[in-house]
């Protein structure tokens, strides 16, 4: 049986949060619908949610239930402007942010395998979680990118399916883990 759109969100909120890429409340994920999207709580710890913690945005912003993140307008502007994101994860993980205070340029990683990601990433400057500066800026990028750094802040990546875009999340930390161990490994010789 397939499984219906809150179930996967459900299923992906665990999985992320298993893996740490999401810590406590961090971060966010959503799911299209035809109607409008289902979208993780604000301020939760996501590794225990359940459907009655999920809530629900139609097409205009109007809250449908629960308790919206507090990015939903990020959510709700990359659907907009993006009719193939049918799924969006946005994360803080912790060698994309080590990397990004350092300056690393995230279109110049060393190992072959970045350059999956090189025609999809893209960084956009500080702006405050939540605000609307930041959901106009990192939604425009979404719309030539599927995964762009937010500097000081984490991650958003959209795919056509969940999976999708925690893929390419995924993929991104363990490059920039990569590149962060490389980086500090003469010290130890
Ligand atoms: P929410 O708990 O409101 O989703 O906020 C988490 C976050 O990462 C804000 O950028
Ligand atoms: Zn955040």
């Amino acid at each position: 049986m397939t499984k219906r759109a809150f179930e996967e969100l459900l299923f992906w909120t665990k999985y992320l949060a298993d893996r740490e890429l999401v810590v406590g409340s961090e971060g966010n994920l959503s799911i299209r619908c035809s109607e409008g999207f289902f979208i993780t709580p604000s301020g939760k710890t996501k590794d225990t949610l359940t459907k009655k913690d999920l809530a629900f945005l139609t097409w205009s912003g109007e809250v449908v239930f629960g308790n919206p993140s507090s990015e939903w307008g990020l959510h709700l502007k990359i659907y907009q402007k993006n009719p193939e994101a049918r799924a969006i994860v946005h994360t803080h993980p912790l060698y994309v942010l080590l990397l990004d205070a350092l300056g690393f340029n995230f279109r110049e990683f060393s190992h072959p395998e970045g350059a999956i990601l090189l025609n999809k990433l893209s960084r956009a400057p500080f702006f405050p979680p939540g605000s609307l500066k930041l959901w106009e800026f990192a939604s425009n990028l979404c719309v030539n990118n599927c995964i762009v750094v937010l500097a000081k802040h984490g991650v958003v990546a959209w795919g056509k399916s969940l999976e999708e875009a925690i893929n390419l999340t995924l993929i991104l930390e363990k490059l920039s883990k990569l590149e962060y161990l490389l980086r500090i490994e003469p010290n130890r010789r």
